[in-house]
């Protein structure tokens, strides 16, 4: 038996919280921003918590820290987070993940006296925020092989400093930073826990929520070309109104937006030239940003708006051209284990609820290099984050750590049997 039957303290995990706060907060926030000694010295901390742990620790060729708990087969199962935060950041993002997959770990070695059946890891992605260089997911798309070298070997912070070079100071080479890739070998699932960051729980009330999957994103600039003229002279049916056809279609655009289900459209800015009170609009650009879980509901959507494009643009008799700004692809989560999160949820709090992740996540990433994934939610107050006014109620984190560790047993015992 182990020496206590029941070795999960959350509390402790809310305890952890609060000292790592008070270690790397300022009165404005979280400064662990990835790369700077503040980064580093919640890093030192983190690894003064695994003292007494039979763990092997080390960093990878992207500067993920790895904790492994030997099991007895060599296949692993993968919790992850990230110490560091955006500036003037909460006190919750990515580090909660973290702390509570630590919390597991010693769940884990009590209850199976340091050899569980499965190998046991947390991995602590290095700059999940991208806020130094405007790329985020940095560690943990360098270890699913999705990262942009070329793109990435440019990116530069404010004051100048290249990316490759701030690596160098903290002893990664850029160019081997895909090395880490080797490190998902043995990976056979992936768990992560996050604040929301939203609304969703807080509205209904549920402190807990089992995630779909990351959204695919389509984003682009759409132009309609007219003609300036008087804003006197020009009889009304003689113009060639480029606002006029973007200012049509925008209700159409949200009108696909509730036709998709789920889906969630935005148009986030309008520019006209010649941009002056007395002339009928010559060019109007807008852009338009949609997001969807499901890859044919999104590829529907942006279809739905270019045929909506088309057909105001000659209703009006403009042009409508297209500029694609950026896209990723939707990226699921594994169906079964998504029931088991929805399952320690319920077992944990009575009820689940099932909802996608708008923002991006170092999970999406391990899904991308096909390691069966999920992500549980917790409720976030006032539904805001990237702010020190981010918060969570304690109860609520307590009772998320405990359902985290009943998704990790059930996970274990599916990466055993598989
Ligand atoms: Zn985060």
């Amino acid at each position: 038996m182990p020496p206590m039957s029941h070795p999960l303290n959350p509390k402790r995990t809310v305890a952890e919280l609060k000292e790592l706060r008070a270690l790397t907060s300022d009165d404005h926030g979280a400064q662990r921003v990835a790369f700077t000694e503040t980064w580093l010295k919640a890093r030192g901390w983190l690894r003064q918590k695994m003292v007494g742990l039979p763990l092997e620790i080390h960093d990878d060729a992207a500067g993920n820290t790895w904790f492994t708990l030997r099991g007895e087969s060599d296949k692993a199962l993968l919790i992850g987070g990230h110490m560091d935060s955006v500036p003037n950041g909460g006190w919750l993002d990515g580090c909660l993940n973290v702390l509570a997959g630590i919390e597991i770990l010693r769940r884990i070695n009590a209850q199976y006296q340091g050899k569980p059946p499965v190998t046991v890891r947390v991995v602590d992605w290095a700059d999940e925020e991208g806020a130094r260089f405007g790329k985020s997911l940095f560690g943990s798309s360098a270890c699913s092989g999705n990262l942009d070298m070329n793109e990435a070997r440019g990116l530069a912070d404010k004051g100048g400093v290249k990316l490759p070079d701030a690596l160098k100071s903290v002893g990664i080479d850029f160019e081997r930073v895909k090395d880490s890739g080797v490190e998902l070998k043995n990976a056979a699932a992936y768990l992560e826990l996050h604040i929301e960051q939203g609304p969703v729980l807080l509205d209904l009330n549920l402190p807990l929520g089992a995630v779909l999957g990351t959204f695919g994103v389509e984003r682009h600039a759409i132009t309609f070309h007219g003609q300036a003229a008087h804003s006197g002279s020009t009889p009304m049916n003689r113009r060639k109104d480029a606002f006029l056809a973007a200012a049509r279609m925008s209700p159409e655009v949200y009108q696909i937006a509730t036709r998709s289900g789920n889906g969630v459209c935005t148009i986030g800015s309008c520019n006209t030239k010649p941009g002056i009170v007395t002339s009928v609009v010559e060019e109007c650009r807008i852009t338009l940003d949609q997001r969807h879980l499901d890859a044919t509901a999104l590829a529907k959507m942006l279809q739905e708006a270019k045929a909506a494009s088309e057909k105001f643009a000659k209703e009006g008799n403009v042009k409508a051209s297209w500029e694609r700004l950026w896209q990723i692809a939707p990226r699921p989560f594994n169906e079964e284990l998504i029931a088991f999160c929805d399952e320690a949820i319920r077992e944990t709090c009575g009820k689940s609820h099932r909802l996608p992740s708008g923002p991006l996540h170092d999970a999406a990433e391990v899904a991308f290099a096909g390691v069966p994934t999920v992500m549980m939610f917790v409720q976030s107050l006032h539904g805001i984050s990237h702010n020190k006014i981010e918060d969570t109620k304690e109860e609520h984190l307590e009772m998320c750590v405990a359902a985290f560790d009943k998704l990790a047993e059930k996970t274990m015992g599916w990466v055993q049997k598989r």
